[in-house]
């Protein structure tokens, strides 16, 4: 059996109507690159919905697994269409049902008739269709309250679909049609995961990573590409800015008392996004921070660490368990990569025993011994920034960054 198209719901998408073309374009547009490399297909977008118009069944599975992670679709069904005849679509629902003989069965028809011109009303279309299933199936019952599955038929101007599956998308909204946040992206598995979360509430996520090199290797950045290149895939292109924190960082671990220097490197990490999100036009910062993940994340430590700046903080995963989040790390990609075992710079720094309820005017007077602006000033002008895509890592220099601005990616390469 062949699907003739998918039918691709909005949900979410539609309660801001005021934006919704916008919405509606950049929302084809990240189908289209999603679905770049398979052939085949040709997309319709109404209002209300998306038809993927579908010429074979050759791709098919990878195209619904990839609709799965696109932000801004609620769900989705495999459907096939018929014309505005019941005949023809009794034909397709028994395409559909040939596929379920392998044992006992209960089902239940439910129809749809948005086109209210169509000669036989809902209840008429269920039992002519239920009748026919009957007849024809002997394997097949009736659970109105309760079924197996649901052949749903829903008869639209355009025609009359019919089909079983509602599949769940990551609903929100398409991505980049809401502000700017800079997340701070280590190689850890969380980070990646805030990143996702936020982009599928449409916010775009540029990001940030602290390198102490020569303790933190090569293979450490590139691993911080590779997760880039895997969180640029459903939306096009990632900015990634790295700074050089080794001075910083080991003049922390020289100065600060041990049990506070892993409060007193969030601090500067944060004061350093700070400036570069100021530079970037971000609206906030964000961690991939969860309450009590580790003994730092904790409410007292989240309060000291907030303290150096104004911006809000966004921690997507604050209340997530550690399972869910490697299950949606293994559904975008990332999992496998944040597993690869280079370490990064807080790692390697963790002192052997953090304070896990900081107080902040401990951290004030350990900071305040010192005059760090030199340091702070030496390492936010260290930044440098990435464009990344799925197949490669421009560095933007200052020839080509007015390019970048221009969204014109493909001039740079
Ligand atoms: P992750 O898995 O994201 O590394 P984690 O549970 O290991 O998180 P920490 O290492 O304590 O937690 O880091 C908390 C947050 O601080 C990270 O989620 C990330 O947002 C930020 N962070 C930590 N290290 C770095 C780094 N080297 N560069 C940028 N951000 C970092
Ligand atoms: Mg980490």
């Amino acid at each position: 059996m062949e699907y003739s198209h998918i039918i691709v719901r909005y949900g979410e998408l539609t309660l801001k109507s005021g934006n919704r073309n916008e919405f509606l374009k950049k929302l084809t547009k990240n189908i289209k690159l999603n679905l770049k490399e398979y052939k085949g297909y040709h997309i319709q977008t109404k209002r209300d919905r998306m038809y993927i118009n579908l010429d074979s069944n050759q791709y098919i599975n990878e195209i619904l697994s990839k609709l799965k992670i696109i932000p801004g679709i609620h769900t989705f069904s495999p459907v096939l269409k018929s014309k505005l005849d019941v005949e023809d679509a009794k034909l397709n629902i028994s395409k559909l049902l040939d596929t379920k003989l392998d044992k006992n069965y209960t089902f239940k028809i439910q129809t749809k008739r948005p086109n209210k011109n169509f000669k036989y009303n809902t209840n008429e279309l269920n039992n002519i269709f239920g009748g026919y299933v009957l007849s024809k199936y002997k394997n097949l019952s009736v659970n109105v309250k309760k079924p197996d599955f649901i052949v749903n038929v829903e008869v639209r101007s355009e025609g009359i679909f019919i089909f079983t599956d509602f599949i769940k998308g990551v609903g929100g909204f398409p991505v980049n049609t809401s502000s700017k946040a800079l997340l701070l992206l280590s190689g850890g598995i969380d980070s990646p995961v805030a990143a996702h979360m936020l982009q599928v509430k449409g916010v775009e996520v540029d990001m940030l990573h602290f390198q102490s090199p020569p303790f933190t290797s090569e293979d450490a950045l590139e691993k911080i590409f590779s997760l880039a290149k895997q969180l640029s895939k459903v939306i096009g292109t990632v900015r990634v800015n790295v700074v050089n924190f080794t001075k910083l960082q080991t003049e922390i671990v020289k100065r600060i008392p041990s049990n506070y220097t892993m409060t007193s490197t969030r601090r500067f990490m944060l004061k350093i996004a700070e400036e570069i999100a100021m530079k970037e036009d971000c609206l906030a910062l964000a961690t991939g921070e969860s309450l009590g993940q580790v003994a730092s994340q904790t409410l007292e430590s989240m309060h000291c660490i907030n303290n150096v700046t104004t911006l809000p903080v966004l921690r997507p995963l604050l209340t997530m368990d550690k399972v869910d989040i490697i299950k949606i790390a293994t559904q975008i990609g990332t999992y496998e990569i944040s597993n690869l075992p280079f370490e990064d710079c807080c790692t390697i720094f963790t002192p052997k025993a953090p304070k896990t309820k900081p107080k902040l005017e401990k951290i004030l007077e350990y900071e305040n011994r010192d005059d760090y602006s030199d340091l702070l000033l030496e390492t936010v002008n260290s930044v440098k920034t990435y464009l990344i895509n799925k197949d490669s890592v421009i560095l933007l220099t200052s020839e080509n960054e007015e390019k970048s601005e221009e969204d014109d990616f493909s001039t740079l390469l």
